[in-house]
């Protein structure tokens, strides 16, 4: 069997260091080049910290890329202007993306989704590629078929660019899913100070948490007469995310479609 020849961009951030790592060591994968806007003709084994990954060439831009290496997948995690970007572009190369990075809107996920029925093309977004944190969506999804009071607590590390996490809007767009609509709460309930009740989506509330030595985890609060239930996922290190992305890169070779959430491509 060839090897699946991928793309990384933003090789030298937390996520994507780690994805060099588990394609670097996963035998049917073949890193073939990374993007990184910062290294204009260098190769990936003369930044700091991959002196021992040899013929990975690094380009600055994903046209250029696409256009000088032959590549299968294309793996980003970069921010979410550039990541939309570089995954229309992979697909216009006919290249499928598995995009870890958080942020896109509604209307880009529609844009991706129209170019790969049109084009026939597998792209995987997932906003959260560990598996316990899908359990967790899961678990919470059957939960408030039961418990119609739900408040979602995100906590995530102080440097992350978008709130609520991708995480906390798909666990409450799968709880949406399964129930009514309920304005939770006080009717008449008012904040005394802005934000102080959190973001609504669909009457359920999300906060955010943003602290130095968090990593990513979530807790959906489930609440009615006399009892509460929690259910609780906590990423320690950024190596949680890889068994995720692994898998979406071996899916999405067999795809031809658009999917959002790694919850659709378990069994
Ligand atoms: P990070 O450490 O800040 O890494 C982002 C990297 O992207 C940085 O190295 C940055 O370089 C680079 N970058 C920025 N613009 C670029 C461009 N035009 N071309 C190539 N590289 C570019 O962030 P992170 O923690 O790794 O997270 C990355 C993304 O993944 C975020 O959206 C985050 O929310 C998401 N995430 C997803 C999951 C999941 O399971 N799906 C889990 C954790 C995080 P500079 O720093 O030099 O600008």
């Amino acid at each position: 069997m060839n090897p699946v020849k991928i793309v990384i961009a933003g090789p030298r951030g937390r996520m994507g260091s780690e994805a060099v790592k588990m394609v670097s060591n996963t035998e049917h994968f073949k890193l073939v080049a990374v993007i990184d806007y910062k290294y204009e003709g260098h190769m990936l084994s003369d930044l700091e910290g991959f002196h021992s990954i040899n013929n990975v060439p690094v380009f600055t831009n994903i046209e250029t890329c696409m256009q000088n290496v032959e590549s299968d997948v294309l793996i980003d995690l970069t921010t979410p202007e550039v990541g939309m970007h570089h995954a229309r572009t992979a697909l216009q190369y006919n290249v499928r993306p598995v995009v870890g990075t958080t942020g896109f809107t509604k209307a880009d996920l529609d844009e991706l989704e129209g170019i790969c029925r049109d084009k026939k093309l597998g792209c995987i977004i997932a906003p959260n590629f560990a598996l316990g944190a899908v359990l967790m969506m899961k678990f919470s999804q059957m939960a408030a078929k039961y418990f119609s009071d739900v408040e979602i607590i995100e906590l995530h590390h102080d440097q992350k660019l978008d709130a609520p996490s991708g995480t906390a809007v798909k666990t409450a767009e799968m709880i949406t899913a399964v129930r009514e609509y309920k304005h939770q709460g006080h009717p008449n309930e008012k904040e005394t100070i802005n934000g102080a009740r959190g973001a609504e989506l669909d009457g359920m509330h999300i906060h955010s948490v943003r602290l130095p030595g968090l990593v990513a985890h979530q807790q959906v609060l489930f609440g009615s007469d006399g009892q509460t239930l929690s259910i609780r996922h906590d990423s320690y290190n950024r190596a949680s995310f890889m068994s995720g992305v692994k898998i979406a890169v071996e899916t999405v070779m067999k795809q031809d479609n658009f999917v959002y959430g790694l919850e659709n491509i378990l069994e």
